[in-house]
């Protein structure tokens, strides 16, 4: 159960080896002299934070961090000292609880043995490591740099270095992918030893300003249609549920216990502070996310100009209520009646009585006793169910 005086940090580590096809995060193919310029950008970031308006807000000082996750890009890809420098400065400004689960993503390919012997030291206690598929034609087809053996090192020497505490990436309905492909990585995947304790699986999205958009534009990538879509997502989950995993959300899965808590954060509300370009933060009230330009971002926190944000708003009262759904329903726990209440002063069924009957009527929603969750079929169909509680003011 999440507290008012608890926060999470976002580090953002915008670079990568290449860019993957499918790809549209915030990533660049940068050279050293731009990583290090940034790399100092965000540490003064980090260090100027407690006079900012927001940490005022925040009172910082008052507060607890109860996960830190440096994503990206591919934060690996930086020298391992970089990564301790920015997790000390995080030390001295913030009050970092000492059962944090502090992750960090990795791809493989970036990094060896020592370096992760070195991140696990430095105090990262969570590793994510982006594998995708574990099907080497299919690796290939959507642009990773790495082969399956790659993953199997890079994955061997995380739990050499005593991380004990894993997540595998895995993206499915991906271009000319067949059930036999998804079955092959599932396999492959639940022969690791010892087995990761978590593994997402997100499906494809074709994204704009992608490889992959350019390629379909032309007639030149063929993805499966929506149901292979769905059959394969649900192969993943099914398979993992029989075999100990637990689908906690609409495309997460854990050995109960190691779920990931920084996300959990994000889909039940919980406060956070993004640093690095682009990155977002959510304050309660309002929600702000950093320039997505590097040059403005490298000039602001070395020069400080006006702070340049991509964007910044408050949230309505029916902001927060819709957002309350629509992220506590990614859970499959879903929500709790009671929590709305006590969170908003209202009733919910007084708030979304007719939406809520009819998604139950479809048999897309369901409730047991003070929770409301998504069914299976709900599930399929969380958008259209997310899109009838959108409160307009
Ligand atoms: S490694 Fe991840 S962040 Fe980097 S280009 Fe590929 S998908 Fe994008």
């Amino acid at each position: 159960m999440q507290t008012e005086s608890e926060l999470e940090i976002y580090i953002h580590i915008p670079f990568c080896v290449k860019k993957c096809l499918y790809c549209d995060f915030l990533s660049f193919a940068y050279g050293e002299e731009i990583r290090s310029e940034y790399l100092r950008a965000l540490i003064n970031e980090i260090k100027t934070f407690k006079q900012t308006e927001e940490a005022r807000e925040l009172s910082i000082k008052a507060q607890t961090v109860t996960s830190v996750f440096f994503g990206g890009g591919t934060p690996t890809v930086i020298k391992k000292e970089s990564l301790k420098e920015i997790l000390d400065v995080l030390k001295d400004t913030f009050n970092i609880s000492k059962d944090a689960e502090v992750s960090i993503e990795c791809n493989p390919g970036t990094v060896d043995g020592d370096y992760l012997k070195s991140v696990r030291q430095y105090g990262f206690n969570r590793l994510s490591i982006g594998l995708q598929s574990a099907v080497d034609e299919e690796l290939k087809r959507i642009g990773r740099i790495h082969t399956f053996a790659q993953f199997k090192d890079t994955y061997n020497s995380a739990v050499k270095a005593g991380f004990t505490n894993i997540n595998v990436d895995l993206i499915s309905a991906l271009p000319g992918q067949r059930i036999e492909d998804v079955d092959a990585t599932l396999e492959r995947v639940l022969s690791l030893k010892p087995r990761p304790q978590h593994i997402s699986s997100y499906s494809l999205i074709l994204e704009e300003g992608t490889g992959f958009m350019e390629m379909y534009e032309k007639g030149l990538l063929h993805l499966p249609d929506e149901d292979s879509e769905r059959e394969f997502h649900w192969r993943i989950a099914d398979r993992l549920e029989k075999e100990g995993y637990r689908q906690y959300e609409l495309s997460n899965m854990a050995i109960p216990g190691y779920e990931c808590r920084h996300n959990i954060g994000y889909w039940q509300g919980k406060k956070y502070i993004g640093f690095g370009l682009g990155a977002a933060s959510y304050t309660g009230r309002e929600r702000f996310s950093n320039t997505r330009d590097m040059k403005e971002y490298i000039s602001y926190f070395e020069n400080k100009k006006d702070k340049p944000y991509s964007e910044k708003y408050t949230l309505t009262d029916g902001d927060l209520i819709s957002e309350f759904l629509f992220l506590g329903l990614r859970m499959t726990e879903g929500i709790s009646i009671s929590e709305f209440r006590d969170r908003f002063g209202k009733e919910l069924f007084e708030v979304f009585g007719k939406e809520i009957e009819k998604h139950i009527s479809e048999k897309l929603l369901c409730r047991q006793g003070d929770r409301l969750m998504l069914t299976r079929k709900g599930q399929d169909l969380a958008n259209y169910v997310f899109s009838d509680f959108i409160i307009s003011e």
